[in-house]
């Protein structure tokens, strides 16, 4: 039987390439997108290859439309038809109170977490549905638990487009049912770079760990086991769900 194709979308670095080893672990073939860090990339696709995966890594800006197409493009040509897609790649910009927020900030959000990852689910729809045989064919996006929290005095621009998130994963998954499965996670706060590089708050995590119910932070690995699970057949007759995994947050 053929291997599942998957693509993530900001699988450099973080969340992403937890996904990309742990799927790699798991028998995928896996198309890591990256928008600057081809290093980080290349050891993805390294750990991906060391656990016997064909992996591939694909420059992009998952905001802008002719290079998500190219990146879909590249990913069936380097690895076959696609079956899976994980729509993961965002950022919030720096952080401050609305009222304090740059335009340039709040716009620059939007176009990669709402515009950009909305292109990229139509470009995951359109491949999936033109791969209507295969089985098990799935798409991931990645919510937060800011769209439910709001982000007050941090980015509420960015808990809104989370919540643009949520919404398109409800509306795509009756579209694309029922061959075509569509969740998202939405993880409370997590260890990555996203809190000292996009949000500019690097002391984050020690300020808010303790304030959640088990006080502490996620591992990037805690959100991709959730991300594999909704991926996977284990999850047959789940589609338009939004799974929380905050903490208690
Ligand atoms: P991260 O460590 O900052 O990594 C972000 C990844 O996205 C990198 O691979 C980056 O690529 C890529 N990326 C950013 N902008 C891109 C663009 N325009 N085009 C293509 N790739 C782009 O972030 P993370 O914490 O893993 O976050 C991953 C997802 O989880 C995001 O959607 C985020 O909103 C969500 N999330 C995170 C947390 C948290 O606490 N960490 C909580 C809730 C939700 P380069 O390496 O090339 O820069």
């Amino acid at each position: 039987m053929s291997r599942p194709v998957l693509l993530v979308t900001g699988g450099s670095r973080g969340i992403g390439a937890a996904i990309c080893v742990m799927a790699a672990q798991r028998g995928y073939d896996v198309a890591v997108n990256y928008q600057s860090a081809a290093k980080a990339a290349a050891e993805v696709v390294a750990a991906c290859e060391a656990a016997g995966a064909k992996a591939v890594a694909l420059q992009g800006d998952m905001a802008r439309e002719e290079d998500i197409t190219r990146v879909f493009e590249a990913a069936k040509e380097a690895l076959g038809p696609l079956t899976h897609v994980v729509n993961n790649a965002g950022i919030t910009g720096r952080a401050s109170p609305l009222a304090q927020a740059d335009a340039a900030v709040i716009r620059t959000c939007i176009d990669v977490n709402v515009t950009g990852a909305i292109l990229v689910a139509r470009e995951a729809a359109r491949a999936l549905i033109a791969n209507g045989t295969a089985r098990g064919r799935a798409i991931v996006n990645v919510s937060s638990v800011a769209a439910t929290i709001g982000g007050a005095g941090e980015y509420v621009w960015y808990a809104a487009s989370k919540g643009a998130i949520d919404s398109l994963t409800l509306g795509l998954s009756k579209e694309l049912a029922p061959g075509i499965r569509v969740n998202a996670v939405a993880p409370g706060i997590t260890e990555t770079d996203i809190h000292g590089v996009s949000t500019g708050d690097a002391a984050r995590v020690g300020r808010i760990a303790p304030l959640v119910p088990m006080q502490r932070a996620a591992t990037a690995e805690e959100i991709a086991e959730t991300v594999l699970f909704l991926l996977s057949d284990a999850a047959s007759y789940v589609t338009g769900s939004i799974l929380r995994v905050g903490g208690g947050r």
